[in-house]
């Protein structure tokens, strides 16, 4: 069993594959309401706003609201508050980042003092990427709202924007500062909000490298669903504390 004082729960692929529920996840939400463990859901999910994201969770039947959420996108608007004040971003992502990146000066991508990358979608084409990588070689710091690499849809696994990073900085020899999951900093700054300390938290993703590992790098316990993007050959990238079938098996790990 995993006796914590606190949970972090992924959103795609854990509670939702396409925003449709898998099964028992709806439940599980209620049971860990009633049972009052205080969790956040930490996403890096880029196409929606935290806002919109929770309204299509409620519409869907979980019992969320926008506070519960932290999204990638809030974590890249906060960094590059604090370490680009009054940069001008060229943000290339899917969906509608701007509203949730406030004090953000967005411009074109050849006006750009930093380029950021978030959620691939069909605007990541060569002519674009050719002109971010040009960019960056021109001196362009490269942030990025996550690393990751694919994720399940309903019509199958797809091409992320950590695919895209992992080229760029190939090519311009340059390392990208990634602000959502894997980023310890991410991690703990939504641990700060349920007030549990990293030691007393366990983290519940279906994304062994940026859910699981990336947790248990910044000190909490790692469990990896068999659900959303899960694949048999996860498991030899890292060990996680603990693999459940769904969560709809949360409550029998943790004995509530
Ligand atoms: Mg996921």
């Amino acid at each position: 069993m995993v006796n914590v004082d606190g949970l972090l729960l992924d959103i795609d692929g854990v509670l939702a594959v396409s925003w449709e529920p898998i099964p028992g996840s709806i439940e599980a939400i209620d049971r860990l309401r009633k049972v009052g463990i205080p969790f956040r859901l930490i996403t890096n999910t880029t196409t929606r706003t935290r806002a919109a994201l929770a309204e299509t969770l409620r519409a869907a039947g979980f019992d969320v609201a926008p506070g519960d959420l932290v999204t990638a996108v809030n974590a890249t608007a906060a960094y590059l508050r604090a370490h680009h004040a009054g940069a001008r971003a060229f943000v290339l992502s899917d969906g509608d980042a701007a509203s949730d990146l406030e004090g953000v000066e967005l411009v074109g991508v050849d006006q750009a003092d930093v380029v950021v990358i978030g959620g691939a979608c069909e605007d990541f084409t060569h002519a674009t990427l050719n002109r971010v990588f040009r960019r960056l070689m021109e001196g362009a710091p490269l942030v990025g709202m996550h690393r990751n690499l694919y994720w399940r849809t309903s019509e199958g696994l797809e091409l992320d924007g950590g695919a895209y990073i992992a080229g760029l900085e190939e090519a311009a020899g340059i390392a990208a500062t990634i602000c959502g999951k894997p980023s310890a900093a991410f991690f703990e700054s939504a641990l700060s909000l349920l007030r549990v300390p990293a030691a007393r938290a366990a983290m519940v993703g279906d994304d062994i490298v940026n859910d699981v590992l990336g947790a248990q790098a910044a000190g909490m316990t790692g469990v990896l669903v068999r659900t959303g993007k899960f694949l048999e050959s996860d498991l030899a990238k890292g060990r996680p504390d603990h693999v459940i079938g769904s969560l709809a098996d949360l409550a029998g790990l943790l004995e509530v």
